[in-house]
């Protein structure tokens, strides 16, 4: 079976020797993306109801776990799948060809999991856990927002609280994704009472350890199906919940890269989407000018270009991880740690900017809400990604590591 990868390699080397099954992958790895493909099926059908009803998608994910998409990044010897990151990008891409929320969430689900597989190997509990994501397809929620912080994942306020072995956490988790429908929350927290609001730590909490008081709404313009939600989380649970290394360096050696590039991979899935009902518009356009290309079909050039930088961004990004990946050191260094964070900014301004084109590009029709080439949605789910973390926060931040790095002298450094 070929795959076709978010990019083809820049040494022309053809799609087919991208193959998985050559590349010396499992089949059963080349399978994932077949049965990803099925699950799109089912995420695209039931799209329209979700954004019109703001409800999460019950169907796509309970086709989602029946396929064995949920527990697909755990390792094999903990019973998954042992997928690699390249895969679950791929993953990605395909759900949002269908629905972006279902994308969206099945990338949310797999950063919680590729944080607890790599920083966790010490621990019997989390081990067991993933034992368990795997078996029973545990779906994770993700809790970083908290109270009027914003998008200062690096910040926590609430603590967690110690009791002899036993542990509690209150945190007022604003925006927490599918909380109501999550198996397990994965959450940052304070150290403890006396620790500084960047001392924190990750900690694990399955469902019946949590109780959540909604205390605000999800009434969005777009990713709707998300139901990123607020809440007063209350949890317990016993020390051993808590991850065994420090959140900075599951921050940037984890949490960092694989958010950037899984959501990278959902919103080059949207855009593709968005892409295809133009080129399929213009074409039946041209067919009506008997072949002559319309005037529109500038905005539609535009539009793939937009989509072709934004694959071979995260596909590069994702190679440049894979390659230092088990490197704590070169996953540290200032280059790296600024190139990743901005994929965030770069690959959500070229999706906005693909699916904006898209929609130029059929005008009328693709404002409509009621037809082929309707592109509505597709824009209003778009939109959120330069907002979710704040492209302008990521941009603040990455500022003073921008000015101290030299401006390359060639085109090769
Ligand atoms: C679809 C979606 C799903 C989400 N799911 C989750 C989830 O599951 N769990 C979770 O914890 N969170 C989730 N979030 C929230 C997300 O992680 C961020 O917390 C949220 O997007 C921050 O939004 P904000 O605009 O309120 O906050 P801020 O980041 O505080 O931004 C507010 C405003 O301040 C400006 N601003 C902030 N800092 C700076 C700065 N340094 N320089 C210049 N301007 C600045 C921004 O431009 C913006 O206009 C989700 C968000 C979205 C959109």
């Amino acid at each position: 079976m070929t795959i076709h990868y978010l990019a083809k390699p820049a040494d022309g080397t053809s799609v087919a020797e991208f193959d998985l099954t050559e590349a010396g992958s499992s089949p059963r790895l080349v399978d994932l993306i077949a049965r990803a493909r099925e699950v799109a099926a089912i995420a695209a059908a039931h799209a329209v109801i979700v954004d019109a009803e703001g409800r999460f998608p019950h169907e796509a994910i309970a086709a989602a776990k029946a396929a064995g998409l949920i527990g697909a990044m755990v390792p094999v010897e903990l019973g998954g799948e042992g997928a690699a990151i390249s895969t679950i990008a791929e993953v990605c891409y395909t759900l949002a060809g269908g629905c972006a929320s279902t994308a969206m969430i099945y990338a949310m689900h797999q950063i919680k999991v590729a944080c607890v597989v790599r920083h966790s190997a010490l621990s019997p509990w989390h081990q067991d856990f993933l034992r368990r994501v795997a078996r029973n397809q545990l779906l994770l929620a993700s809790s970083t927002t908290e109270g009027q912080g914003g998008g200062d994942v690096r910040s926590s306020s609430a603590a967690v609280m110690h009791e002899q072995s036993r542990i509690n956490l209150e945190r007022a988790a604003t925006v927490m994704s599918y909380g109501e429908q999550a198996d397990a929350v994965v959450t940052t927290a304070r150290r403890g009472p006396d620790a500084a609001a960047s001392d924190q730590v990750l900690v694990v909490f399955e469902k019946a350890d949590y109780t959540l008081d909604r205390t605000l709404e999800w009434e969005t313009l777009g990713m709707r199906g998300t139901r990123s939600a607020g809440f007063a989380m209350k949890a317990t649970g016993r020390d051993q919940q808590i991850l065994p290394e420090p959140y900075a360096d599951i921050h940037a050696q984890t949490m960092t890269p694989v958010a950037h590039i899984l959501w990278g991979g959902a919103w080059a899935g949207v855009a593709a989407s968005a892409v295809e009902r133009a080129r399929l518009y213009t074409r039946k356009s041209a067919r009506g000018m008997e072949g002559q290309t319309p005037p529109s079909a500038v905005h539609f050039t535009r539009a793939a270009a937009a989509l072709r930088q934004l694959r071979t961004l995260v596909a590069t990004s994702l190679a440049r991880y894979q390659a230092i990946e088990h490197d704590p050191a070169a996953l540290a260094a200032m280059d790296f740690q600024t190139a990743i964070t901005l994929l965030k900014v770069d690959a959500s301004e070229l999706a906005v900017a693909a699916v904006m084109s898209a929609m130029r590009a059929c005008g009328l029709s693709g404002y409509r809400n009621d037809g082929d080439a309707s592109l509505g949605r597709h824009l209003r789910d778009i939109l959120s990604a330069p907002i979710m973390i704040n492209n302008d926060r990521i941009l603040a931040n990455v500022a003073m590591s921008a000015l101290l790095t030299d401006t390359p002298q060639s085109l090769h450094d």
